[in-house]
């Protein structure tokens, strides 16, 4: 069955990384094909939905985003619980995102399930004159933390749905 409300699975996967580099703008492309230049920060933490197919299964993306902000913390433990996949941007462009993905990795390791499956993506692939991080090296730090990586722009939607797609094979591969 393809289309209406049937799914035959429900995963909760996670957004995570510094605040500003496309986490919200990555779910609202891949949710309502929206972009937004000026986008608000996140109140506390929303989720949406999305079903697509994977290996001929109706998978259904519940997909969590919080601006991470301090006064938030105390829901972390909520935000993770029952996550089967993470999705941790940085923002190709800007250095210190990549640096803190090593954070962000820590904190998955101490909120989040163990089997976690976990793609890193460097986002803002459009802005290619200004980029600061090679896909080399993130690709290598992916691979020594057992994650995927790709690059995505939220902006021109390339690798959007291959993002998504590839961390929910991935979950359904760990998962069933
Ligand atoms: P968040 O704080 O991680 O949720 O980041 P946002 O989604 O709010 O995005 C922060 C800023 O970066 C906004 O001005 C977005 O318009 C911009 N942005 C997000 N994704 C992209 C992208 O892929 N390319 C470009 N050029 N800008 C982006
Ligand atoms: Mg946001």
């Amino acid at each position: 069955m393809a289309e209406g409300n049937h799914f035959d699975y429900l995963f909760k996967i996670v957004l995570a990384g510094d605040s500003g580099v496309g986490k919200s703008n990555l779910l609202s492309r891949f949710i309502r094909n929206e972009f937004n230049m000026e986008s608000r920060s996140t109140i506390g933490v929303e989720f949406a939905t999305r079903t697509i197919t994977v290996n001929d299964k109706r998978i259904k993306a519940q997909v969590w985003d919080t601006a991470g902000q301090a006064r938030y913390r105390a829901i972390t433990a909520a935000y993770y619980r029952g996550a089967v996949g993470a999705l941790l941007l940085y923002d190709v462009t800007n250095p210190s995102t990549f640096i803190n993905v090593k954070q962000w990795v820590q904190e998955l390791r101490e909120h989040a399930s163990p089997h976690i499956a976990t793609l890193l993506i460097g986002n803002k692939a459009d802005l290619g004159s200004l980029r600061a991080v090679s896909a080399q090296e993130a690709a290598a730090f992916a691979a020594e933390n057992g994650m995927m990586f790709l690059e995505t722009s939220a902006l021109n939607t390339s690798n959007v749905e291959s993002a998504f797609k590839s961390v929910l094979t991935d979950i359904y591969h760990i998962e069933t």
